[in-house]
């Protein structure tokens, strides 16, 4: 036995030196290094333990740094093929020991798999750095680069390339030695500046809290609010009180129900202080000198502004073309929250109130004026939403838009029980790849609902590699002799992820680095926020939401307050949500490296938009976290672009017929089999025959 585990451990080895070699064959066998004997090649989880990341991730690192030194070492003139496809090739293992790590660390963690996490981190990071600042390797990219036009590419050919080039390129191979010294300083303050913002806010969520020792002040709040502040104020040591703190699930409920204004006051503006108290945990400070490093490392690769170095991968491309879009919906949405406003000063007025309405009165008297009007409360749909009939509702949208089928599988290995694998096989029988999906919290599970993969499509030396593609949620498991019963929002989360999971599946092209959901991060969104627009359809629901007791169809009834109660309060959310968007454009749209004064910057940017004083800016720069601590840098603006890209989409189905077979074959060929193999507004006026237009979406929510 132990023989044959040395030989084949020695045949994946053959490239490596000897020294190696022994080290290895004393080893026992790692099932991350051989080749998956599974059905499909899927992961062999019983096979994994937590032991055998780090030695795969090491060997996988210097597997394709071996690789990289062939590319570099190649005699032969840079070709298309012994350069970018080699470069392509190289890290094959990586991607799978990364993938199934990934998968297994967001899903199945543990304290083993988040010390693997954090010491492989820093490896993972030195290895991308020692690929990109490989002079040698530039150079024959760039010499591929420089005589494109001559080389007769595909389209896709041409986009690997490109893709590659731009890598190196953004990343200061093309800096001298001094220029490239100040990107590495200018980089390494701003991974600090960044890691800061970050850990203020967080300790400012955790510091404030409304500590309430008088019953009567907790009027309005429904029960269970009041029991989950009791058990917040006993795990903070306040016993017999109750305690609220800024986190959503404690405030908003305070905010939409407390009849105490004075105390919603309270709470609300110590959320919109947070990193503005003038003590340490303040963030104006760091967040200027972000900005102003961001204008500076712009200049330095030969921009004019943070945000067109951002948005040049992106399909907005440009600042400008963000503002106009913008501007297209500002406009009516703020006309509508003017209406809406108005709405709720009525209802203040109504109960013989004689105040403003103020920015911590929207959430309580929008909640009276929502229960006036629809009549329509949440655990009135619930029955009809069991899970396994919601997800057999998406599947039979996929088979009647695509003629694929999804066959549950009950032979195929899989990480948790709770995971359910679907083999996804085409119209004609052919095999498309694996789904698996994994609904149900757990505490070795993080928070939310997300697509990801084991393998991605592509192929190798012809081949055809099926992908395996998860999605997972965070849904109410089943309780009490029922079964899973999950809200409407968590309906459309459903769809929206099983969307991004047939952007996986569908994929068809060549390139691991351009297939599937490789794409920018502007459109990605509009495979999946497409999907949502069927949920919800009448001829949909029909079909799926059935009471789990009786098997009857939702009523008709409870379909059109459903479609009434969605177009409530959207002019708020598009409002708060826009008003953040020209926030963060503004603070990268900067050309002067020069430090700004925060609030004041902030104040004139909101002014110039004419934001009305009863909404407050959804993320105020102190705490706006996603630009100046995650990676959504003049980037904020992508949720609603891609809004716009699927309502306009999904009017292409609206002209037609819902499941207009020739509109569902354009949009599987042009969008969800092509990846990031062109560029996207190409591939979207391809499959719509034109730009994509605002009006559809300032339709859907109210807003002309
Ligand atoms: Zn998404």
């Amino acid at each position: 036995m132990k023989k044959t585990i040395c030989f084949l451990i020695v045949i994946g080895l053959l490239f490596l030196s000897c020294a190696k070699q022994e080290e290895q064959e004393t080893m026992e066998v790692n099932p991350l290094l051989s080749e998956f004997d599974t059905p499909f090649g899927v992961p062999p989880f019983d096979k994994i333990k937590e032991e055998h990341y780090l030695p795969a991730f090491k060997e996988a690192m210097d597997q394709q740094q071996n690789e990289i030194e062939e590319i570099v070492g190649n005699p032969d003139t840079p070709t298309f093929g012994n350069t970018i496809e080699a470069l392509e090739r190289s890290g094959e293992l990586l991607r799978k020991v990364d993938s199934v790590f990934d998968v297994l660390n967001g899903s199945m963690t543990n304290d083993k798999m988040q010390a693997v996490a954090k010491e492989a981190a820093p490896l993972r990071s030195k290895h991308q750095d020692d690929i990109r600042l490989n002079e040698k390797l530039f150079q024959r990219i760039n010499t591929v680069y420089e005589k494109e036009d001559e080389l007769d590419l595909t389209e896709e050919q041409n986009m690997l390339l490109e893709k590659y080039y731009k890598d190196f390129v953004r990343g200061g191979a093309n800096l001298d030695e001094k220029e490239k010294a100040r990107l590495r300083e200018i980089n390494k303050e701003l991974s600090v500046l960044t890691l800061n913002f970050g850990e203020n806010i967080l300790k400012e969520d955790n510091r404030f809290e409304l500590v309430i020792e008088n019953e009567d002040d907790l009027a309005g709040l429904p029960q269970q609010v009041i029991t989950a502040a009791a058990e917040a104020a006993k795990e903070r040591g306040h016993e017999g009180k109750w305690v609220f703190t800024l986190h959503n699930p404690s405030m908003i409920p305070f905010l939409q129900y407390s009849q105490r204004r004075d105390l919603r006051e309270k709470i609300f503006k110590a959320y919109i202080n947070r990193g503005n108290n003038n003590d340490e945990l303040d963030n104006k400070a760091i967040l200027s000198r972000t900005a102003a490093l961001r204008v500076e490392r712009a200049h330095l690769l030969g921009y004019k502004t943070h945000a067109d170095y951002v948005l040049e991968m992106n399909m907005a491309k440009k600042p400008e073309n963000v503002y106009q879009f913008l501007d297209k919906i500002w406009k009516p949405a703020l006309a509508v929250s003017k209406v809406e406003a108005k709405e709720l000063q009525e209802m203040i007025e109504k109960e013989g109130n004689s105040f403003k309405l103020q920015p911590w009165d929207w959430w309580y008297y929008s909640e009276k004026v929502k229960k006036a009007k629809y009549a329509l409360d949440e655990e009135m749909l619930r029955p009809y939403f069991k899970l396994e009939n919601v997800r057999d509702g998406a599947f039979y949208v996929a088979s009647k838009l695509y003629g694929i089928q999804f066959v549950a599988r009950d032979d195929i290995p899989k990480y948790h029980e709770d995971v359910r694998v679907f083999e996804v096989k085409d119209a004609d029988g052919s095999h498309i790849g694996i789904l698996y999906t994994d609904y149900f919290p757990r505490a070795s599970k993080r928070g939310g609902a997300w697509m990801n993969s084991f393998r991605k499509q592509y192929r190798l030396e012809g081949k055809n590699i099926h992908p395996l593609i998860t999605n997972n949620g965070n849904f109410a498991r089943p309780t009490g002799g029922k079964p899973a019963l999950i809200s409407s929002e968590n309906v459309l989360t459903l769809f929206h992820e099983f969307g991004h999971a047939l952007h996986g599946l569908l994929s068809d092209c060549t390139y691991y680095r351009l297939s599937g959901t490789s794409v920018p991060r502007d459109f990605v969104e509009l495979p999946s926020q497409i999907m949502e627009n069927w949920a919800f359809e009448p001829e949909v629901l029909m079909v799926y939401a059935k009471h789990y007791e009786t098997g009857e169809a939702i009523p008709q009834e409870l379909v059109d307050k459903m479609k009434k109660a969605a177009l409530f309060n959207q002019g708020f959310a598009a409002v708060e949500y826009l008003a953040a968007s020209y926030l963060d454009m503004d603070w990268h749209t900067l050309t002067e490296p020069k430090e700004l004064d925060a609030l004041e910057f902030e104040t004139e940017s909101l002014n110039r938009i004419g934001l009305i004083p009863e909404i407050i800016v959804r993320y105020r720069s102190p705490y706006f976290r996603h630009i100046f601590s995650g990676g959504y840098s003049a980037g904020y603006y992508s949720y609603i672009w891609a809004e716009v890209l699927d309502a306009d989409a999904f009017e292409a189905f609206k002209e037609t017929s819902l499941f207009d077979q020739k509109t569902a074959l354009s949009f599987r060929k042009n969008i969800l089999e092509r990846g990031g193999t062109e560029d996207p507004m190409k591939l979207y006026m391809r499959f719509r025959g034109a730009e994509p237009k605002v009006e559809p979406l300032l339709k859907r929510k109210g807003l002309i």
